[in-house]
């Protein structure tokens, strides 16, 4: 029988997995991952409910992403329904939430979802070498080291990078493989937060009373992009799925200067006009109740308008509907969802494969490519990981 062709895959996260997983009838597969189990990001993910994709329709879902064309084809070629069908050909069943958002059925847990992902490679007889780290690479050779820093060369025909961005390193993905690929003539961009709170210079009368406690059914507004949802009042600053979409004109607006805007509207079901009808005939003592504002939207109202303005019902009203926060900057990039930066999209090809190295590829957060959370994340790692597969496959 002939020999089958090694694909070395360097990193045991959603990417690396689901290559892995793709080619394993075929080819002789080698899983190198530096932790001491694979998947560490994906139960992490998965602590505050496992939202595996979206079932927002294709053209949307490319939208998502920045820049929108580099996922094009793998997000068509591997789509969240398929995802859907895939995991449940390994038993996971899916349900798709009232927002969109793709879950596990309830009951299964990100544990169970992985050990269906580590049975069926096993079944597959995929290799999995935990606790060792990648450390260098030639054209068809990796050198990886052991918890003892024993080092061993393993030969390849492909080798799948899925390396991960530079959050929560405590999973694994630590970023600080980035050093070795600047080596190699590969252009590597610094990481960045992305998908992470914001710091706000809270007063005190915010803070001392609303810690913990969430905006609900507000947007949020920062350079002219506006994003309806939630948010959440930390010790720091701003979380929540309303802010999160922002992080990219809050980052470029901190480049620019050491401070940002963000505009809060509070009623971003009601126009000025509206509410202002509301108010009619009403007194100051009135605006709570009329306009139903919690204690929460009083504080903010109270703490960052002037005596002026909060206590005329015009000026009111329009600090309500673009109330300023000053945002002094983002959270640190260990604490973020996602990050932005690694190797940039201009050094690999269409089919993920590096420039310099075209039986090398490189995917899943490693790139510099942005999302919003939504399962947007997750689906993209899972169609770069099956997209790169249906590449090695069909040229071997
Ligand atoms: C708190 C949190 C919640 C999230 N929630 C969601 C969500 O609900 N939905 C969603 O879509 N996304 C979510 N995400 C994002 C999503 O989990 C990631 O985008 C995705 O898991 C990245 O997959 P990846 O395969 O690219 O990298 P990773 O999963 O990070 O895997 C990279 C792997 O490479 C290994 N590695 C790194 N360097 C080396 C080396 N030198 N040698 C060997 N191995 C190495 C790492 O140990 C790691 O196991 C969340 C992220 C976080 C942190």
């Amino acid at each position: 029988m002939k020999n089958k062709k090694t694909v070395i895959v360097v990193g045991g996260g959603a990417a690396g997995l689901m290559t892995a997983m793709q080619l394993s009838p075929k080819f002789k597969i080698i899983i190198i991952e530096k932790e001491k189990s694979i998947g560490r990001k994906l139960l992490v993910a998965g602590k505050g409910g496992f939202n595996l994709s979206n079932n927002c329709s294709l053209e949307p879902f490319i939208s998502k992403y920045t820049p929108s064309s580099f996922l094009e084809q793998s997000i068509k070629l591997f789509s969240s329904n398929d995802l859907q069908l895939f995991l449940a050909s390994l038993g996971i069943e899916t349900y798709v939430g009232s927002s969109g958002r793709i879950f596990p059925k309830e009951g299964i847990k990100p544990n169970d979802v992985l050990k269906a992902f580590k049975t069926q490679l096993s079944k597959n007889g995929v290799q999995i070498k935990v606790n060792h780290k990648f450390i260098s690479y030639s054209k068809n050779e990796l050198i990886v080291a052991n918890s003892n820093n024993v080092k061993a060369s393993l030969f390849f025909d492909y080798c799948v990078f899925a390396l991960g961005g530079a959050s929560w390193s405590k999973t694994g993905s630590d970023g600080k493989w980035t050093a070795l690929f600047q080596t190699k003539n590969i252009n590597v961009i610094p990481f960045q937060a992305s998908n992470c709170g914001v710091n706000i210079d809270w007063k005190a009368s915010v803070l001392n009373h609303y810690e913990g406690k969430p905006l609900k059914n507000i947007s949020f507004t920062v350079e002219g992009k506006t994003i309806k949802g939630e948010g959440l009042i930390t010790s720091y600053g701003m979380e929540g799925n309303a802010i999160y979409p922002l992080i990219g004109n809050v980052r470029d607006l901190l480049h620019a200067s050491s401070h940002a805007q963000l505009f809060i509207d509070l009623k971003p079901n009601n126009t000025h006009k509206d509410l202002m009808l509301k108010m009619k005939g009403k007194s100051f003592k009135d605006y709570k109740k009329t306009l139903n504002l919690s204690s929460l939207d009083m504080a903010l109202l109270k703490a960052y308008t002037s005596k002026q303005d909060y206590l005329n019902v015009n000026t009111f009203i329009s600090c309500l509907k673009k109330l300023e926060l000053p945002i002094i900057g983002l959270r640190p990039l260990d604490e973020a969802i996602s990050t932005v930066g690694g190797i940039s999209t201009t050094a690999v090809n269409s089919d993920f494969s590096l420039k310099n190295n075209p039986n090398i590829f490189s995917i899943g957060e490693m790139l510099d490519w942005d999302a919003p959370t939504g399962g947007y994340l997750l689906q993209a790692c899972f169609s770069m990981g099956y997209s790169v597969a249906n590449t090695i496959n069909k040229n071997s």
